[in-house]
């Protein structure tokens, strides 16, 4: 079968010379998810930015769902959403009104039902009336999932999704992720905590040094692999 993600030898230099990707290579079936641990400045960010369109790689391709993301763009960032580590919503903007607006800019029809679906699966739809700014940083965080599956992509990066949020959030996050696999949603979210991709990984990535260093399905590297010698890989 094919995978929904094919990542071939993905470079990307920065204009400084600065090598952030050294040839990743990754392949993802649909239905999975995938978490790319790493640690500060790995090429975590770059790596998805690069997979989206939003840097351009220095060499090497990318294809989703078969579309090369460079020259079937269009075709291939449709399939992707996006969810950045940043919270950039538009504070004084409703809810509905924001997955909406963001469901346009992919060029999706309007469709009344599909905004209700997004919204109840994310436990928004009583507050979709609510402005961004009177949200806690929760909600928040489920407005921005709620936004990046606006357009109903079948692939779903998460950037850091719980950098800098208590025990709490974490856990309601990781429901979250839970809740999108059932539905058939394929998830790649990046990570600081092995705890995290324990608790919700079908495989582990990690990423250090813009090189992906290990590929491997949890229950196996879990077994290989003991969590202080994970610690210490990622902390290098
Ligand atoms: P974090 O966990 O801190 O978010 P990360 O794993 O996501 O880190 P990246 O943000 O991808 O790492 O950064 C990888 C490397 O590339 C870092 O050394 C960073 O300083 C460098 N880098 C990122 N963006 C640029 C840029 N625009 N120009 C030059 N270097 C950059």
């Amino acid at each position: 079968m094919q995978p929904i993600l094919d990542i071939s030898d993905l470079r990307k230099s920065y204009g400084d010379g600065f090598e952030a990707l050294k040839g990743i290579n990754l392949q993802i079936e649909a239905g999975e998810i995938i978490a790319l641990l790493g640690p500060n400045g790995a090429g975590k960010t770059t790596l998805i930015s690069t997979i989206c369109g939003i840097t351009t790689a220095t060499s090497g391709a990318v294809t989703v769902g078969g579309h090369d993301t460079i020259r079937d763009y269009r075709a291939a960032r449709a399939m992707i959403g996006l969810v950045p580590q940043e919270i950039n919503l538009e504070p004084f903007e409703k809810v509905i009104n924001t997955v909406r607006f963001s469901r346009g800019l992919f060029g999706k029809s309007p469709d009344e039902a599909a905004l209700e679906r997004i919204l109840r699966q994310l436990s928004l739809w009583d507050k979709r009336d609510s402005q961004i700014r009177a949200l806690s940083g929760g909600m928040k965080r489920r407005v921005l999932i709620a936004k990046a599956l606006s357009h109903e992509p079948r692939l779903l990066f998460l950037d850091e999704p719980t950098a800098g949020v208590d025990v709490e959030l974490r856990k309601d996050m990781w429901e979250i992720v839970s809740a999108l696999k059932e539905d058939g949603v394929t998830i790649v979210l990046t990570t600081h905590y092995i705890e995290e991709a324990e608790a919700i990984a079908d495989r582990i990535g990690v990423i250090a040094k813009g090189e992906l260093l290990l590929v491997e399905d949890k229950a196996s590297l879990m077994a290989r692999m003991g969590q202080k010698q994970l610690d210490v890989q990622l902390s290098a």
